[in-house]
């Protein structure tokens, strides 16, 4: 059985290098497919032995502060309604937001399978972003360095039993 599995959370945490780590050149074939829009984009994505698709939730770069929390809002019950599983991303580096915890809110009451992961986790200046994480109530952390391919091994260890 495969699942879709939506990227989320507030734009530069690092969600389009994920996605595009998961996908590789898989992207074109998908590109032309009804459904896939500027905010969010989709893929076929490969980890060891998992073939599913995954959705990049985009489009927010542009916004300005009054309108993010809205849009993200509206784009990630979006994602989540599409999803069987949601990765939530934070950036390690910068710690937790208050945007991540109006995040963290809606997947808590919205989302059967949320995926915890604290991206740019290289090197030991993201440890106090890590920590942070356990705050947001959606359990431990994943480490995950999405440019540098860390962390993959333990995202594929909480993926495997629910694919
Ligand atoms: P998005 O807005 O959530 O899609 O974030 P992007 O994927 O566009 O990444 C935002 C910035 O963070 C870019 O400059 C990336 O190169 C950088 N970035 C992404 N992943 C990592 C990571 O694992 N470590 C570090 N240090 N930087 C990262
Ligand atoms: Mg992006």
């Amino acid at each position: 059985m495969t699942f879709t599995l939506a990227i989320v959370g507030r734009p530069n945490v690092g969600k389009s290098t994920l996605f595009n780590r998961l996908v590789g050149k898989r992207l074109a074939l998908v590109d032309d497919q009804p459904g896939v829009t500027r905010d969010l984009r989709e893929g076929a994505a490969r980890l060891g032995d998992l073939r599913f698709t995954v959705i990049d939730t985009a489009g927010l770069e542009d916004a300005t502060d009054e309108s993010l929390q809205g849009r993200m809002r509206k784009l990630t019950e979006r994602a989540v309604d599409m999803a069987d599983i949601c990765l939530f991303l934070i950036d390690a580096r910068a710690g937790v937001t208050p945007l991540d915890e109006a995040l963290a809110e809606i997947l808590r009451k919205r989302s059967a399978h949320v995926i915890l992961a604290a991206n740019k986790a290289e090197g030991a200046a993201a440890d106090a972003g890590v920590n942070e994480a356990y705050a947001l109530g959606l359990g431990e952390p994943i480490r995950l360095s999405a440019e540098h391919g860390e962390g993959l091994n333990d995202l594929y260890a909480q993926l495997m039993p629910l694919s």
